[in-house]
């Protein structure tokens, strides 16, 4: 499929890139890394070898959310997000931007996203997981009252809100310890990231802000296979649920949650998200450069759904959501060529 739109492609700067050492052998570390810090050449390549028009940018992980001081923190946001800009609009026919946020102060995560949407042109946040502020093992997690001023101003903005992963804390990762293997995608990352989700849902956010739109990447982080299960424990007790959100879990996520496919090829799955979510709720992204764009693109433009759905998943629901015209996504450009 030509006209593919991708959302969970990452980039690092010379500050962050060494965040993303690790998660690779140290044999593939110098490709991993001239993949992070490339914009223009490798990977616009791999965007025209297989059919992908835009790609959204994001800062790697954890970067920001791993800053401890915040005063450090909201100046290496705006010096990414400013760099990314400049990226952008180099060639705003084939990429657009996510914002970094500084969410160890919720206001001046606010105010950093208020600039990049309206300032920069920005489409949304990503945001690694929680943040960390001050020394210890501290993690802030934004279900937190303190975080209600910045949900308001993400709605406000109309600013669809990426929760990507990162690893849990070594001191907060017990269960993990011996079976190094399961950090990272093979699993951590999707448990962390899944319970993040459901603590939004179930501090009643999405009744406060009705309106905020969500983006879970790798197919849901395993959440809708378990929905139903999640609503309905032991269903011959009746009590009434022990969370504060007024519906169940089940119907937030279908009402303010997307989906990505980002690291997570498997048609399977993918259509276990389409039944839960509907075809109108799951967008095509790849995860580079952590996994590679031919993956992403050879597995989606062949799987065994609809071509309707993989129209809307390819591409449309992605313009509907960032509200991109085919003037920003290249479409008018290469029509006058
Ligand atoms: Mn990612």
């Amino acid at each position: 499929m030509r006209g593919k739109i991708a959302l969970e492609e990452h980039f690092a700067t010379a500050e962050t890139v060494q965040d993303s050492a690790g998660f690779v052998p140290e044999s593939y570390w110098p490709e991993l890394k001239a993949r992070l810090l490339d914009i223009h050449e490798r990977r616009l390549f791999e965007m025209d070898a297989h059919g992908v028009e835009t790609m959204i940018l994001s800062l790697n992980a954890p970067a920001v959310q791993a800053v401890r001081e915040t005063g450090r923190a909201i100046e290496l946001a705006r010096r990414a997000n400013d760099a990314l800009a400049e990226q952008v609009a180099r060639r705003p026919d084939r990429f657009q931007a996510f914002a970094a946020l500084p969410m160890q102060d919720p206001e001046a995560a606010a105010r950093e996203l208020e600039r990049c949407m309206r300032d920069l042109g920005f489409r949304g946040a990503l945001v690694n997981g929680f943040s960390q502020r001050g020394d210890g093992d501290a993690t802030l997690y934004y279900d937190h009252a303190d975080y209600r001023g910045f949900w308001r101003a993400a709605q406000a903005l109309d600013a669809p809100f990426y929760l990507h992963p990162r690893n849990p804390l070594a001191a907060h990762a017990e269960i993990y310890r011996g079976h190094e293997w399961l950090l990272g995608p093979t699993w951590a990352f999707g448990q962390e990231t899944a319970v993040h989700a459901l603590r939004l849902i179930g501090s009643g956010l999405f009744d406060e802000c009705p309106d905020l739109k969500i983006i879970l990447g790798h197919l849901g982080e395993g959440l809708p296979y378990s929905l139903w299960r999640i609503d309905h424990r032991n269903g011959w007790v009746k009590h009434p649920p022990r969370h504060r959100a007024k519906g169940s879990i089940a119907s937030y996520v279908q009402r303010n949650f997307w989906l990505t496919t980002s690291g997570n090829f498997r048609t399977q799955t993918l259509i276990d998200a389409i039944l839960e979510l509907g075809a109108d709720r799951i967008l095509f992204s790849v995860d580079w450069p952590f996994e590679n764009v031919d993956h992403a693109a050879h597995w989606f433009d062949a799987a065994s759904i609809s071509e309707n759905d993989r129209r809307k998943i390819g591409r449309t629901n992605a313009m509907n959501l960032f509200k991109l015209d085919d003037a920003s996504t290249g479409a008018l450009v290469r029509a006058a060529e």
